[in-house]
């Protein structure tokens, strides 16, 4: 006879299904249909961080060619923005929230460490290239510089 376990959310309904995740047991109205199998609810309902490494092979290399293109776009961008006086910080905003989307959407929408890194470094890439020659002579481009952190946590956070 097989062993008969309770919900363990409701321990007066025998069930035979567990969690595929946890394990747990859950009955006919607590289980969840996922892709992965019959989860509990909150295994079900786990925060997008949680699902981190769901990117495809295919999805990656889409990310890493979003994340050249930005970078190398990037460069005529950020180098217009670098000339815009006041509107440096708010259109590096833009930049950064295009570039993370862009990123985030090759890669099929999962977001997680891979994608936020990839968008991260590809528009921190143009930036770094225009400052480095006025960091090196010793300036400090404080507007600049504020625009090239705004526009990387910006797309970091978009990505995600
Ligand atoms: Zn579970
Ligand atoms: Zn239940």
């Amino acid at each position: 006879m097989p062993r008969t376990m309770r919900c363990y959310r409701h321990p007066n309904r025998e069930t035979r299904v567990s969690c595929a995740t946890c394990g747990r047991p859950i009955c006919t109205e607590c289980m969840v249909p996922t892709d992965v199998g019959i989860k509990c609810p909150e295994d079900a309902k786990l925060p997008r961080r949680a699902r981190v490494g769901a990117m495809r092979p295919r999805q990656l290399a889409k990310s890493l060619l979003a994340g050249a293109g930005v970078a190398l776009v990037g460069l005529p961008v950020v180098y217009a923005i670098f000339q815009l006086g006041f509107l440096t910080l708010l259109l590096s905003l833009a930049a950064g929230y295009g570039a993370g989307t862009l990123v985030h959407r090759a890669g099929g929408r999962n977001g997680g460490a891979v994608a936020m890194t990839i968008s991260g470094v590809a528009v921190a890439i143009p930036y770094l290239i225009l400052l480095l020659p006025e960091l090196l002579s010793g300036g400090l481009p404080a507007i600049r510089l504020a625009a090239a952190a705004l526009a990387v946590l910006t797309a970091v956070y978009n990505s995600r």
